[in-house]
This record gives C-alpha cells, sequence and structure tokens, in this order.
C-alpha cells in the first residue's frame, strides 16, 4: 500500500537527519518527496513535475532513466555484486575503469585511486600528498592551501580543505597545516575596486604566491582548487587566474590538485575543468559524474610525478576503503563514461548547449534584479542585485535568494541559491528546447521575486 505524502513527511521527521539540514525547522515543515524521475524531469509526490537544473546534486550529467547504466549494474550485481581490491585481489570492472579513465584524462594521467566519494577522494588526497613529499625526503612540506568559500567535501579532511566557514565553525576545523587564500570573486571582490576582470585574476593569484612566501616555500605541500567553484555559488575565476596559478605552482616546485568533482566529465565544455582552465595538474579528485549520480564512486586520478615516486620508492600506501573499485560502481561507470562518448556529450556542451546558454544568461542582465550573469560550459549563476547600477547587494538577512528558490520550487524548477546567487547545473542531455523552457522558468521566478 502506498503512503501518503503527510506519511512520508512523518517517519522523516521521525527518523532520518538530513545532510546540512536544520533539523527541527524541516520537521515542522516537511519534506518534499521526489518519488521517480525522467531525463531532466523529477516527479514529487503530490505528483508535481519539476525540471530538474541542478542534475540531481551536480551529478546526473545523462539525465534520470538510461537503461545502459540501469543494465550495467544489474549485470554486475549478478556476476560479483563486491569484491575488494585489498590483499592483491582485483576485478574486471575497476581494471577496465582505470584504463577508461586514463584514456579520458589529461596524458600526464595513468594510474587511479578509487574512493567511495569526493570527500573520500580529497582525504586520500591529503594523504597522498604527504606521502609524496616524505618519501622524497621533505616531510616538512605538510601545508596545503586552498580557498575561502571552496568546497572540497565534508569529511574532516575535506570540510578542513574547503573554506566554508559556517563548516569550520563546528567540529573546530580546519585541522593542522591546511590554510586559505581569498577566492577569484571578481564580482564581490574586484569590480568594487574598479578592477577588469584580467587584472582582478592576476591579483587573486598573486595571493597564492604571498601565502607561500608568508608559510614558507620549504613548508607548502600543494595547492588545491575546483577550476569553478560550485557549492560556493558557481563562482567563475577570469581567465587570466589559473594560468597564473600554475605559474606559481611551478615556480616554488609544489603540486597543483584539481578538484573535479563537478567540472569533471564535461560539465565545462571540455573533459575536464583544467582543460577549460589551462592547467596540468598533479593531481585530480573526480566523483558525482562518473557515474552520472547512479551509484557512489569517487577517487583520484594520480599523475606521473606523483605516482612514479610512489610506485617506485614509496612501499605500501597504508589507506583505502572498502569500497575502493567497487565492481557495480565501476560497471555503471564504465557504461556512463562510454554514454559520454557515444553521445559526444561534451563536444555538444562545448559547441551547442553551452554558448546557447550562454546568450540567455546575457540577455538576463537587462532583468532589474540581476546585477550579473555567467556561465561556464553549462553551469551559470545569476547574482540578485539590490541596485544594479551600483552593483549593491541584497542585505543577507533579506535572504532575496531563498525567496526566489521558493519561487522556483513553486513553479517547477529547481534551482539552487547560494547567498544572493542563484546557481544552475542542468544535465548535460538536455535540448535546446528545454534550455528554453528553462530560461522561463527562471525569468518567471526573478520577476516574481522582483
Ligand atoms: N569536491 C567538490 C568540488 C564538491 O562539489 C563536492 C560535493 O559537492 C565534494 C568534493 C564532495 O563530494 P561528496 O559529496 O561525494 O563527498
Amino acid at each position: 500500500m502506498s503512503r501518503t505524502t503527510q506519511d512520508w513527511q512523518a517517519a522523516d521527521a521521525a527518523h532520518f537527519l538530513h545532510p546540512f539540514t536544520d533539523f527541527d525547522a524541516l520537521a515542522k515543515k516537511g519534506s518534499r518527496i521526489i518519488e521517480r524521475a525522467e531525463n531532466i524531469y523529477l516527479w514529487d509526490s503530490e505528483g508535481h513535475k519539476i525540471l530538474d537544473a541542478m542534475s540531481g546534486l551536480w551529478c546526473v550529467n545523462v539525465g534520470y532513466g538510461r537503461q545502459e547504466l540501469i543494465d550495467a549494474a544489474t549485470a554486475q550485481l549478478k556476476q560479483l555484486p563486491f569484491y575488494n581490491a585489498f590483499f592483491q585481489t582485483a576485478t574486471p570492472p575497476a581494471i577496465e575503469l582505470a584504463e577508461l579513465l586514463s584514456e579520458v584524462t589529461p596524458p600526464q594521467f595513468r594510474h587511479v585511486f578509487f574512493s567511495g566519494s569526493g570527500s573520500e577522494g580529497n582525504d586520500t588526497v591529503v594523504r597522498m600528498v604527504r606521502r609524496y613529499w616524505d618519501v622524497l625526503g621533505q616531510p616538512e612540506r605538510k601545508v596545503i592551501i586552498s580557498r575561502n568559500n571552496a568546497y572540497h567535501g565534508s569529511t574532516m579532511a575535506g570540510a578542513s580543505l574547503g573554506g566554508m566557514s559556517g563548516m569550520h565553525a563546528q567540529g573546530g576545523l580546519p585541522i593542522p597545516d591546511i590554510t586559505h587564500i581569498e577566492q577569484p570573486y571578481w564580482y564581490e571582490l574586484g569590480r568594487p575596486q574598479g578592477l577588469s576582470r584580467d587584472d582582478f585574476g592576476r591579483l587573486a593569484a598573486s595571493w597564492l604566491e604571498k601565502k607561500i612566501l608568508e608559510v614558507g616555500p620549504e613548508r607548502v605541500a600543494a595547492f588545491i582548487g575546483e577550476p569553478v567553484q560550485g557549492a560556493g555559488g558557481v563562482i567563475i575565476p577570469p581567465a587570466t587566474y589559473w594560468p597564473a596559478i600554475q605559474a606559481i605552482c611551478d615556480k616554488y616546485g609544489i603540486l597543483l590538485v584539481s578538484d573535479e568533482v563537478i567540472c569533471g566529465f564535461g560539465r565545462t565544455g571540455r573533459w575536464w575543468g583544467c582543460e577549460t582552465m589551462g592547467t596540468r595538474p598533479d593531481l585530480m579528485t573526480f566523483a558525482k559524474g562518473v557515474t552520472s549520480g547512479y551509484i557512489p564512486l569517487g577517487g583520484v586520478m594520480v599523475g606521473e610525478r606523483v605516482a612514479r615516486v610512489l610506485i617506485e620508492q614509496g612501499g605500501e600506501f597504508n589507506h583505502g576503503y572498502t569500497y575502493s573499485g567497487h565492481p557495480v560502481a565501476c560497471a555503471v561507470a564504465l557504461a556512463n563514461i562510454r554514454l559520454i562518448q557515444r553521445e559526444r556529450l561534451v563536444d555538444r556542451v562545448r559547441d551547442d548547449l553551452g554558448p546557447y546558454l550562454a546568450q540567455h544568461f546575457e540577455a538576463l542582465k537587462a532583468h532589474p534584479l540581476v546585477g550579473d550573469a555567467e556561465t561556464c560550459g553549462l553551469m551559470g549563476a545569476v547574482v540578485l542585485a539590490r541596485d544594479k547600477a551600483s552593483g549593491t547587494p541584497f542585505a543577507s538577512d533579506l535572504e532575496v535568494g531563498m525567496v526566489c528558490r521558493g519561487h522556483c520550487f513553486g513553479n517547477g524548477l529547481i534551482m539552487r541559491a547560494v547567498g544572493d546567487r542563484m546557481i544552475i547545473a542542468p544535465p548535460l542531455v538536455m535540448t535546446r528546447d528545454q534550455i528554453d523552457e528553462m530560461m522561463v522558468l527562471i525569468k518567471r521566478c526573478l520577476d516574481l521575486t522582483w
């Protein structure tokens, strides 16, 4: 017997503690129950159809209901539902996925270390970076530099690498030897000073060098960043930023880590965000889009600079997870990546959908509520401004983003609010007509908020 929405909400409130949620407030309000999905649409328990402009949580890149992925999981569950990669064993799907990942990643990557999620991937990064410098006889190189408002996961190391003050405030984070510089957010930090985007990009990169000198170059192990900060509000850095960061990492010999958990697998119009931004990372974290979210999987691509040291001089690396290389997850990832290749989704984002979305966002700038609008591939952000001309933001207590998000919910659209930034990252399989449909909904919600 199927339950009513109220039944689901009561059971949910009674037993389920949700991530990043005020438990009591949600229990009083009641969750929205999502029951099924197809292509880019969801249906809730009240029968409402919703356009999912966030691809779930930035992950359902190939859209919902793809039979190939379901078949791959089913076949692997029957063949071998689990075996581990510990104790000198391996399974065919994990080996095949490692091989395919080394084909679709930049040439410096020939090895992968699997995890179950992006957070675990970034924990692996911390251990691997420190192990690398230890093996090279430079154990004092421990400090990892990240950025304010970055998101690298929710484990102790992931949340420490991240630069979310609300997360640091709970649990005594960051852990030692992780430090942060300011983010490359032009609208908030460069525009008010009258800086061009390019000048601001160079300035923001120079903060890395300043920090390296402050810490002492001999103590710095790595710099980590998302090519485009996703959870921080789709902060798209100026074109000058990442090449300058690369040059600084090269100058001081520190490792560059690209967190591709959101940007990987075509989101920015190339396979990897680092390719869009013009960097050559030594390590690359991935998750989400590797399986389009159908099943949990993450990992770290390990560039030859690090891999050679760990393989040839490192001995045993005392690190790993029960689900490192889970065969069912790897089988789904293989089907997912082959589907992305067959449907040429990455080229489609670069040549067609990305530019088409960019045109729409450019037009949005005329809206009285919109201070800025920008895209990178199929991710975009709209800045809500109280006064466009001066770029004056809304007072944070007005929570205008949350008001706008409420209108989205009421009008069949999932769009996320991060402060005064309204953001999207829709599935890469959407059509131009569906982009038009999404834009009608976005404009309607902006009008209702204004
Ligand atoms: N890194 C980035 C850039 C992310 O956006 C996320 C999640 O949103 C993570 C890491 C953490 O991934 P997970 O939630 O799979 O642990």
